[in-house]
């Protein structure tokens, strides 16, 4: 059975591996986001007190999180194992996780800085519809035209330069801590997130034998 938790720096196509491998194992991909929406969408008493703080525009603490978390790995879709992305995101969210269940992988999908970078300031969205592109690997037709509706294209202010800057300073102070965490419980599997999509997945299917 696996029971995974997806590792690694923001831009770093973590995401990507974890759709892939919801699909391969036939198990859910659990992002903490979508958790909160799911979360919110039931109105479960948790529910509403993560939109309570969202609309107050207060940060969801580890508690809370945690709570979350527990609530969905409940859920029966779970029995077979399940993929988490984006959790756990502090050493108490580890600890909390490893109290109600035992994972099996901690995938790092790692990328240098400079490819983080690089690779977050080439993304784009489209001004009317929302779309995203990226000019290095989903690069639209015309130049700064949104494919599917002829909308400009521009940069999110997450992925101007200062602020890829700030969340990548932030993901080491939180985030290597983890790392050393899941290393030293012979749990962390290092995957190179730098090649291309299919050459990264397969590192991952050769390293979890799938
Ligand atoms: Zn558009």
């Amino acid at each position: 059975m696996y029971k995974i938790v997806m590792l690694g720096p923001p831009g770093s196509g973590k995401g990507t591996q974890a759709k892939f491998l919801a699909k391969e194992l036939n198990i859910p991909a659990i992002s903490t986001g979508k958790i909160f929406r799911d979360a919110m969408r039931k109105g479960s008493e948790l529910g509403l007190k993560v939109k309570d703080r969202m609309d107050a525009g207060i940060l969801i603490d580890d508690e809370l999180t945690n709570q979350i978390v527990k609530e969905r790995l409940q859920q029966s879709d779970t029995v077979n194992g399940y993929i988490l992305d984006g959790y756990p995101r502090s050493i108490p969210q580890v600890k909390f996780l490893e109290s109600l269940d035992s994972i099996t992988h901690a995938i790092n999908v790692d990328s240098s800085d400079e490819i983080v970078m690089k690779r977050i300031a080439s993304r784009r969205m489209c001004k009317e519809c929302g779309a995203n592109f990226n000019i290095l690997f989903k690069p639209t037709k015309v130049e700064n035209v949104c494919d599917k509706c002829n909308g400009e294209l521009y940069i999110r202010s997450d992925s101007k330069p200062d602020s890829v800057k700030e969340r990548i300073a932030t993901y080491h102070e939180v985030g290597d801590p983890i790392l050393k965490y899941y290393r030293e419980k012979k749990l962390l599997v290092d995957i190179n997130g730098e090649p291309s999509i299919e050459e990264v997945w397969n590192e991952v299917k050769d390293k979890l034998k799938i």
